[in-house]
């Protein structure tokens, strides 16, 4: 239970690691604001945390996260319905991409930047202040991705995004300090999520082999280390970048 008391916001909260992150987080004691573009999906997931024997420690809210006045009405319900607010785990984003030459800005640049780095950054801001407002102390957590850190194949505007939370979270960590604020990234490398579950089953077991285990990484697994994160036990690790990859980003090649 070392999230007792705590009440936390989780954008993508409806789905992949998002959703597994919330049932770690319930169980852990905290309560949960599930927001999701998907209302229907959030409240799917209200009403299984319920029949799993929590309830009243979650609710839905829509949000998009690319719009800012929208992530400020996601927090402000996280404190008019719980009370406070002490977490905000800004997971939401999309995937997908084009070669570079092919792009049509507004189609393969500007949605991507909007929600999977806008959305960070206005959530960052909305929780920041409302922290601040409190007086407490509170932790922010951002998903970035391997791809943050490195080129990948088809991925030029969705690097970019993921470049910029690593950035966001170094500079917001060294502006909020002085509010007691912590703020971490994590880099997922390859998670069995929607995500990776449109590509076929070859092209999966490619991925899983680029971790050094050879295996998928569960949802689950990411969301043990975020509870972690977002707990006092991490009290220390502040303005970094958490790499939840198996071994993806420091491994290049097999060579059998
Ligand atoms: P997912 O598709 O299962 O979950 C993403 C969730 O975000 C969905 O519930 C979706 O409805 C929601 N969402 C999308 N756009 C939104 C918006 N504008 N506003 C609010 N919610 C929105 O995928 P996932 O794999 O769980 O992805 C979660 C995060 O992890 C993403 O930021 C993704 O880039 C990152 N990530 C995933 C992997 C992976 O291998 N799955 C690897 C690295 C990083």
């Amino acid at each position: 239970m070392r999230l007792e008391g705590k009440v936390a916001v989780i954008t993508g909260g409806a789905s992949g690691i998002g959703r597994a992150t919330v049932d770690k987080f319930v169980r852990e004691g905290a309560k949960v604001l599930i927001a999701d573009i998907s209302l229907e999906a959030a409240e799917r997931a209200v009403a299984e945390v319920d029949a799993a024997g929590h309830a009243g420690m979650t609710a839905a809210c829509r949000v998009d996260v690319s719009d800012f006045a929208e992530v400020e009405q996601m927090v402000a319900t996280a404190v008019s319905t719980f009370g406070k607010l002490d977490v905000i785990f800004n997971n939401a984003g999309i995937a997908g991409g084009t070669p570079l030459l092919d792009h049509d800005p507004a189609k393969d640049y500007v949605p991507m930047i909007r929600v999977d780095q806008d959305g960070v950054y206005y959530g960052i801001l909305a929780a920041a202040r409302q922290f601040r407002d409190q007086g407490t102390p509170g932790v922010i957590i951002n998903t970035s991705s391997i791809y943050g850190e490195q080129a990948a194949e088809l991925a030029f505007s969705y690097s970019a995004a993921k470049a910029a939370v690593i950035s966001f979270t170094r500079s917001a960590a060294y502006e909020l300090a002085e509010h007691g604020i912590r703020v971490v990234a994590i880099t997922p490398g390859r998670v069995g999520t929607a995500i990776i579950n449109q590509f076929s089953d070859e092209l999966k077991t490619v991925f899983a082999s680029e971790q050094l285990r050879n295996t998928m990484t569960q949802p689950s697994e990411i969301a043990d280390v975020v509870a972690f994160l977002a707990s006092d036990e991490a009290n220390v690790i502040n303005g970094t970048v958490v790499h939840v990859d198996d071994g993806y980003s420091v491994f290049k090649q097999r060579l059998d």
